[in-house]
């Protein structure tokens, strides 16, 4: 990270260029930087240093869903699927959904498969969103969401979550709201912060999508990674919400394969349609034995989720005892698997300086907190480690960090 300008970010275009980066770069393109959370992982490598960064687990995924794939590409399962994904797996998405929620979809008209939830994400909101839409986004949030609104030219409004539990202020919410509004972007459980949103917070996020005719899109991808006997609720349930709400969810975290680019969009029909037309031209579609594979994962049983969580809650409890210990002040999540920790402790200038001398002095690598924010002053005293680690890994990070 050596001469890494204050942002984080280098640019790969010299002075010299600037001529043709005015005549040749979108302006929808001018305001997105590079993910500093994908970054992160290439200075880990590049410093021998301990990934807490970005959020992917270094443990194996579930043998009957590897096993599952390796049969598909063996049974040349090599071309194509349905445009909106292969059939058992929506069929299989549909019937997990009716089991844990008693949400009942239609795989033919209300699930697309597509890469992953990034994929999915921006999938929605180019399907629904028309240029200076409004799209309300709650801040510290999953840094795609920032790039995915600019790349529909929609306009954004941000609303702060408080800590120290990050719930919003039903009165700040809305403000945020207007007319303009087309859509809310909520993440539960949520990254960076661990936050579940209970259901009266989801009630009055629901009350005012009503009013102001807008969609809920919901990224829930940490569902099932939950902690201290929470429950995730579905927007889609909540009342007046089910076809004002599209879901985004994805393999990667629940199943461990966030590298398969497996992930799904359940909305209504005449939601549907508008995003299988960008899906359609987008991607195509996910890859083929990997949603073969999907279709046995999305069939595993229960305890397959109660483990995970159970995991997890364990791995949460070892990472906040170890982070307190090196002297971090910490958030307990109580789902997904960051832990947002407070630097005001030690006397580093900002989170950047921060995560710069863990990476390169301590050798672990985390997220600077600025990251999470519109305004990154309002992240500037917090850092995010993630705890999908193996033990040993969490081990050594362990060991390093009382170096700090
Ligand atoms: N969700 C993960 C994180 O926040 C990583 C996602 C990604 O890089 N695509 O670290």
């Amino acid at each position: 990270m050596k001469g890494m300008p204050a942002s984080m970010h280098r640019p790969l275009v010299a002075p010299a260029d600037i001529p043709r980066r005015a005549r040749f770069q979108a302006r929808r393109t001018e305001n997105i930087v590079e993910s500093v959370i994908r970054e992160m992982t290439r200075l880990a490598a590049q410093h021998n240093a301990v990934n807490l960064a970005q959020g992917f687990p270094d443990f194996p995924a579930p043998e009957a869903i590897k096993q599952a794939a390796a049969e598909a590409i063996a049974a040349d399962v090599n071309q194509y699927a349905i445009t909106w994904g292969a059939k058992p797996l929506r069929d299989a998405i549909a019937a997990k959904y009716h089991r844990h929620y008693a949400l009942e979809l239609d795989p033919e008209r209300e699930l697309t498969v597509c890469c992953g939830a990034t994929e999915g994400m921006i999938a929605a909101l180019l399907a629904v969103t028309n240029p200076a839409d409004e799209i309300v986004i709650f801040e510290p949030h999953y840094e795609n969401y920032g790039p995915d609104t600019l790349l529909c030219s929609a306009e954004r409004r941000f609303v702060r979550l408080h800590p120290p539990d990050w719930r919003f202020d039903p009165e700040e919410l809305r403000r945020a709201f207007s007319p303009r509004t087309k859509a809310i972007i909520l993440n539960s459980p949520g990254n960076p912060l661990g936050q579940v949103f209970d259901r009266a917070q989801l009630e009055t996020i629901a009350g005012l999508c009503q009013e102001f005719d807008a969609l809920a899109i919901t990224d829930e991808i940490y569902e099932h990674i939950i902690y201290d006997g929470e429950k995730h609720v579905p927007m889609m349930t909540i009342p007046g919400m089910r076809d004002r709400t599209i879901i985004v969810n994805s393999m990667s975290k629940t199943y461990a394969v966030t590298g398969w680019r497996v992930g799904w969009v359940a909305a209504s029909p005449d939601l549907t349609e508008s995003i299988r037309k960008v899906h359609d031209f987008l991607t195509v579609g996910a890859a083929a034995p990997l949603q073969a594979a999907g279709a046995v994962a999305l069939a595993l049983p229960d305890s397959y989720y109660v483990e995970l969580s159970r995991d997890y809650q364990a791995r949460r409890d070892l990472t906040l005892s170890m982070l307190e210990r090196a002297g971090f002040r910490c958030f307990r999540p109580r789902g997904a698997y960051y832990v947002m920790a407070d630097i005001s402790t030690f006397n580093f200038e900002d989170d950047i300086q921060c995560a710069r001398h863990l990476i390169e002095q301590v050798g672990v690598a985390t997220v600077p907190g600025s990251s999470f924010f519109f305004h990154p002053e309002e992240g500037s005293r917090l850092i995010r480690f993630c705890f999908c680690k193996k033990y040993e890994t969490l081990k050594l990070a362990d060991e390093r960090l009382l170096r700090i």
